[in-house]
């Protein structure tokens, strides 16, 4: 029977320290020697857990390993059986969209809709040296008065408590701060760290040498690569030269109402895999059919729209709300252009199997305004917010100093390009699409679900929330 020894397991650092203070020998608390004991599973024949014993008793001897192994014969993947679990406490929104744009790491973070916000925020050191740092701090200030204001508002006119804070976040500037917990492996450390080094946000930077301060002690080895050259730092600039050299000087920016190059749901579809149904259900019949994939699908093609509905329905017969797509549904993909507020954005970034690509908050893309705050005749407090807003950013540099992003406001907007394939877009759509989204993300799924159902009418049918799935799947008549 196959074997299976527990051979580590993240454990809180502080019991970790009370630990190794009572034992009788010093100890060195490292997960490095887990990752040289497996680089050695290759070559040496010895149980696993030997090599880990030898790797635990020589440690230095260990973290030589590593670096010959990980870094001399770049058999990298080595250095992600090192995990480490980190809280970030005192870090902006616009900082964590940095740190959360990396997708090989897992996050839990204070949530804006479901914690009442008190005044705490950055000051980023770049507002300090252009002498605004007092303007800056009266703006957040009048901002998180407006916020309040808009609570106690929103609750007068009958919304509940949590919706109202939920709501009136869409007053709060970027410069709010928020916390998380993190876990990531050391690879994924290295490659975030190097990636924050490369911002031209001093608070981005910062954040990058405090993971350094606190994971370098303890995985020295594992940890290297983390400057970034100029291919990091340098390409945005040439490719804009190229391309104003090529296509002329950028198109002057005009004020929006809203994002009225997309359609009213600010999402349009740029790009979708042509014939997806039949590529995904060709896959499907393959192993039966017994040829290869092509010939699959010229057989799949040539059936009616009834054939392929039927073969659909036995792949989704007994498909329950918590089930997964087959994989066969990442065979069609698509790509969504669109423009959200920096609330929704906040939480699509959170879908780690899919690309966003994204461009920075624009005050000309206008404002996203809840609904429940039009409603209550709020949006005059909403939107003199955001003229503050847009003036304290024009002070701190417009729209070429990303430093400015951090007075725009969570109502602000940016133009991003989503792309994910119809598997992971089924459970974007199962949590988004849901009675439990917040509003905001749940427009903008469902504007994207009608898309996708057009792109691939029959794989698409089982899409929609969890609180709908019931209806969707129950007998007809
Ligand atoms: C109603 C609601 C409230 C929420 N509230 C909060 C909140 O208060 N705070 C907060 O931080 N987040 C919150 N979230 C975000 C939520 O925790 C997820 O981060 C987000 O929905 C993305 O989902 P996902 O991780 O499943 O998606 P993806 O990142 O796209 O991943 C897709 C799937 O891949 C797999 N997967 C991806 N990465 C890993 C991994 N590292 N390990 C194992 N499996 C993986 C999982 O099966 C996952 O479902 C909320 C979400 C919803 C819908």
């Amino acid at each position: 029977m196959a074997r299976v020894d527990l051979a580590g397991f993240n454990v809180d650092a502080d019991l970790l320290r009370e630990l190794a203070a009572s034992h009788p020998e010093p100890v060195e608390l490292t997960p490095e020697t887990v990752s040289a004991a497996y680089a050695r599973i290759s070559r040496d024949s010895r149980p696993v857990g030997e090599l880990r014993r030898i790797s635990r008793k020589e440690v230095e001897k260990a973290r030589a390993s590593n670096e010959r192994i990980v870094f001399g014969l770049g058999h990298a993947s080595v250095a992600e059986h090192a995990v480490f679990n980190f809280d970030v406490l005192e870090v902006s929104r616009l900082a964590i969209e940095a740190l959360e744009a990396h997708r090989l790491a897992s996050y839990t973070e204070k949530s804006q809709r479901y914690v009442r916000l008190g005044e705490d925020y950055a000051i980023p050191e770049e507002v300090q040296a252009k002498g605004l740092g007092d303007a800056f701090t009266e703006f957040v200030s009048r901002s998180f008065s407006r916020y309040a204001l808009l609570v106690a508002r929103l609750m007068a006119s009958g919304v509940p408590d949590k919706l109202a804070g939920e709501d009136a976040r869409y007053a709060l500037p970027l410069a709010v701060h928020g916390q998380l917990g993190m876990t990531c492996n050391a690879r994924s450390l290295e490659h975030l760290v190097l990636r924050l080094n490369s911002s031209p946000l001093a608070e981005v930077r910062d954040l990058a040498r405090s993971f350094l301060a606190v994971a370098k002690p303890v995985a020295p080895s594992l940890l290297r690569y983390m400057t970034p050259g100029p291919y990091h730092l340098l390409r945005e600039a040439d490719v804009a030269e190229v391309v104003r050299d090529l296509l002329g000087p950028p198109a002057a920016p005009t004020p929006l109402e809203g994002p009225t190059d997309l359609p009213p749901t600010g999402v349009r579809l740029v790009n979708a895999t042509a014939d997806g149904d039949a590529r995904i259900l060709a896959a499907l019949a393959l192993p039966t059919l017994g040829t290869d994939y092509l010939s699959a699908l010229a057989a799949i093609r040539a059936l009616d729209d009834d054939g392929r509905a039927r073969l659909y329905a036995a792949v989704t017969a007994r498909l329950g709300v918590h089930d997964t797509l087959p994989r066969e549904f990442e065979l069609a993909s698509m790509t969504f252009e669109m423009v959200v507020s920096a609330a929704a954005f906040g939480q699509q970034k959170r879908h780690r199997m899919s690309s966003l690509t994204t461009w920075p908050y624009d005050a000309a893309l206008g404002v996203t305004i809840p609904p429940a705050i039009a409603e209550a005749g709020l949006s005059d407090i909403l939107l003199e917010g955001a003229a503050e807003a847009e003036a304290m950013a024009q002070r701190l540099g417009g729209p070429a100093d990303p430093v400015a992003a951090y007075a725009l406001l969570n109502a602000h907007r940016r133009r991003c390009l989503w792309t994910l394939n119809l598997r992971e877009f089924y459970h974007v759509s199962r949590l988004r699409e849901d009675e439990h989204a917040q509003w905001d993300i749940r427009h903008l799924t469902s504007a994207m679900a009608d898309l996708v159902r057009g792109a691939f009418p029959i794989c698409s049918g089982h899409l929609g929330g969890k609180d709908s799935f019931a209806a969707r799947t129950a007998p007809a008549g």
